[in-house]
């Protein structure tokens, strides 16, 4: 038995653990950052704010995303949403979700998808629409736009850009970098719902809420649900524990 502690290890090249021991207990959120596609779901659904890109998490790092170990409660939301299955919890050195075993969390049924270029495995989570409108003539500023998207769901005929909506996992990321640097390209991401059978839970609902873009429904998840959920996950750990 030992006392409560957190550490980070990088345990093969770009593959993080976040640690969390607690009694005989051990929570590790795996980040492989190789895998990560920037999609920033994760960054939507965690309860406590702690994960995103280093830019918007305020400090300065080479990963595609931090973890602000000091506030994660190793809930695992983060990785059942994760597109590209580069976040995965283990409990005891096993993949374990409690907020599914427990009923908080509904089986989803996301479409598998590769990345173009790679072949890596991906998961479309949301169905949704991705308008694109340009009035860009610089064949080289379209050509470069395109590169944004990773998953390969965006190409270009000249100065024409073309959307593959079923490669398109409607994840923003072009949207902000067209408002970011691409001031005559105009995106519209939206998302219209989440794939998924079972019982809808309060945590559940908040979550969708959030992933489909709400602002009502964020603020929600970092109120009284936020507080919750971190009981909910400390005292199902409480009871893995004994
Ligand atoms: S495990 Fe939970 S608290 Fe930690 S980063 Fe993921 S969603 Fe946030
Ligand atoms: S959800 Fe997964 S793939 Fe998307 S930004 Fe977060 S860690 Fe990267
Ligand atoms: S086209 Fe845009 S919204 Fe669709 S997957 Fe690519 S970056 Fe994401």
């Amino acid at each position: 038995m030992s006392l409560p502690s957190k550490k980070i290890i990088e345990i093969q090249d770009n593959v993080y653990s976040h640690e969390f021991k607690m009694l005989n207990h051990v929570s590790e959120l795996i980040f492989n950052n190789d895998k990560c596609i920037e999609c920033d779901f994760c960054a939507k659904v965690c309860p406590k704010e702690c994960i995103g890109s280093p830019e918007d998490m305020g400090i300065e790092s080479d990963l595609k995303r931090y973890v602000d170990i000091d506030k994660c409660i190793f809930c695992g939301i983060c990785s059942f949403t994760c597109s590209g299955f580069a976040l995965n919890l283990r409990i005891n050195g096993e993949p374990k979700l409690l907020l599914i075993e427990n009923g908080s969390l509904p089986e989803l049924k996301p479409k598998e998808l590769k990345i173009k270029e790679t072949g890596q495995k991906i998961q479309k989570l949301v169905e949704g629409t991705t308008k694109i409108e340009s009035t860009e003539k610089k064949v080289k500023t379209v050509e470069n736009f395109v590169k944004e998207c990773v998953v390969g769901a965006l190409s270009n005929k000249e100065t024409e850009i073309i959307v593959d909506k079923d490669q398109c996992i409607n994840c923003y990321k072009c949207q902000k970098a067209a408002e970011k640097n691409y001031p005559k390209i105009n995106v519209d991401v939206t998302r219209a719902r989440i794939p998924n059978e079972g019982e809808v839970s309060s945590v559940w609902k908040r979550i969708t809420e959030a992933l489909l873009g709400l602002p009502a429904a964020i603020t929600d998840l970092q109120g009284p649900t936020k507080k919750k959920m971190t009981e909910q996950v400390l005292n199902l750990l409480g009871k893995q524990a004994k």
